[in-house]
């Protein structure tokens, strides 16, 4: 039931890359319109500033060029019940219990008593880890220190944001690949799981010396490796191509002082790497597939705005989008992943481990990129948990709802992956165009 043609398919996925380019032409205005002109999606809180590095200290790794600082957005502009003084009063039981659901008609259990409009996905809730989740998310729950930013006024772009510490970043990141051949219960990261003491950056970088292969910090999996162990690396390796693309694309000119594409910048980081552009792909593909899965869960969710007739077309709008992914056939097949006699220890690990990039996130010296490495990941790590822990075809309420973080975070993911293939077919039309005048 994939939508497989022979032809060119993207690696692991059931898709061709036509097929995706077709499919992104078409559902693109609609991505367009949610991340753009939707306030449930343009806006987003985190707690931008108040986090350290868990993982090593980084004095020199600030970045201070105008372009890696964040605007953040005034509370009067946001609806009211999204207000920090609002969130105080939605602390409530955790959302993965059905039934602590507020149900048409039935007091609130909640501080305050918020009315019907209010459901588990206006909740607030504590700093605690779901076992389903796979990072560690960007809440509600850090109220006094987080801020909330309009995504649409701070685009994820160049910001000059490089060396050591970008790089340190990156080179993390990808360790987390380094999974055993055997899985343990105790996840084998580097920098260990969730809730273990942090492995300083010296002693990681030691290990993986010997292991940088060829021109990308760590060599992808071999073909033979399992299934899992090369999505996770289709996974950062696309979320890097990503970015990398976004910040050619959006480059600014130092001599003009003008924004626009630097062709330049996109064949020394991307041109040359056809695989980074397929895990690109790839990505686009397991987004477009989480998002169809949350087709009928989205047809009640609560979009907490405060007003009814808000909540009404932003469910319309998100809709035409889900229904639209769904007029399709199957992009990808999560099915067929974690099935072996491993499958619970090597799943443990590969949260464990994308939970670790998500924390890793708060290692990023620019406030610019952070912003977009958290949402990014949060994105992903949303799209993983729907796509491994979710049945579409449960009635509603089987599944746990997902947060507004969360979900604002995934269509904000497809967003940028979206672009990110618009921009791909602009500089493959320019790199044409170049070898036509030679
Ligand atoms: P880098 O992009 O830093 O890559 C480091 C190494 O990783 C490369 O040398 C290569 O070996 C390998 N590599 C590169 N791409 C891939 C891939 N797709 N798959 C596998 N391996 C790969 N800069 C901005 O201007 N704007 C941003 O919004 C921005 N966001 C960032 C977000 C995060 C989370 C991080 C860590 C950095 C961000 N940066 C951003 C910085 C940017 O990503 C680069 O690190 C920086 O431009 C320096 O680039 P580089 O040429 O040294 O290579």
């Amino acid at each position: 039931y994939c939508a497989g043609e022979p032809e060119n398919l993207v690696n692991d996925a059931c898709v061709s890359y036509a097929t995706l380019e077709r499919l992104n032409a078409e559902l693109r205005p609609s991505v367009q319109y949610l991340t753009q002109n939707v306030d449930f999606f343009t806006y987003y809180r985190l707690d931008l500033y108040g986090r350290e590095c868990p993982f090593w200290s980084d004095d020199e790794g600030f970045c201070g060029n105008r372009a890696c600082a964040v605007d953040v957005a005034d509370e009067k502009d946001i609806p009211e019940s999204w207000r920090s003084s609002e969130l105080g009063k939605l602390e409530g039981p955790k959302a993965s219990q059905p039934t602590s659901s507020v149900k048409k008609g039935e007091p609130s259990p909640f501080r305050g008593g918020l009315g019907e409009e209010t459901a588990e996905s206006c909740i607030f809730e504590p700093n605690d880890l779901d076992k389903r989740d796979y990072c560690v998310l960007e809440d509600e729950f850090n109220v006094k220190n987080s801020v909330y930013v309009s995504l649409v006024d701070n685009p994820e772009r160049f910001t000059g944001y490089a060396g050591k510490s970008a790089n340190n970043v990156w080179r993390a990141v990808y360790q987390e690949n380094c999974f055993d051949a055997q899985p343990k219960s105790q996840s084998s990261s580097p920098l260990q799981a969730f809730g273990g003491a942090a492995v300083p950056l010296k002693n990681v970088m030691d290990r993986r010396k010997h292991e940088v292969v060829g021109q990308n910090l760590i060599a992808p999996p071999p073909e033979e490796q399992c299934l899992e162990k090369r999505v996770f690396y289709r996974v950062i390796s696309g979320m890097h191509a990503s970015i990398s693309m976004h910040l050619c694309y959006d480059f600014l000119n130092q001599t003009t002082g003008e924004w626009g594409p630097n062709l330049q910048c996109y064949k020394d980081r991307l041109h040359a790497y056809p695989d980074r552009i397929q895990n690109m792909y790839f990505n686009y593909a397991i987004l477009l597939r989480a998002v169809a899965k949350l087709r009928n869960n989205l047809k009640s969710y609560t979009f907490c705005s405060g007003d009814k007739r808000t909540d009404t077309l932003t469910r319309k709008r998100i809709a035409a989008l889900t229904d639209g992914i769904a007029s399709h056939p199957q992009v990808f097949d999560e099915s067929i992943m974690f099935k072996d006699e491993n499958a619970i220890l090597l799943k443990e690990d590969f949260r464990n481990r994308f939970r670790n990039v998500s924390r890793l996130m708060d290692c990023v010296g620019c406030d610019k990129c952070r912003l977009w490495g958290k949402i990014q990941t949060a994105g992903y790590g949303t799209a993983l948990k729907v796509l491994f822990e979710y049945d579409e075809n449960a009635q509603n309420g089987e599944n746990q709802t997902l947060r507004r973080t969360e979900l604002v975070a995934l269509v904000n993911t497809l967003g940028r992956l979206s672009n990110s293939l618009y921009a791909f077919t602009r500089f493959s039309a320019m790199i044409e165009q170049e070898r036509m005048i030679e």
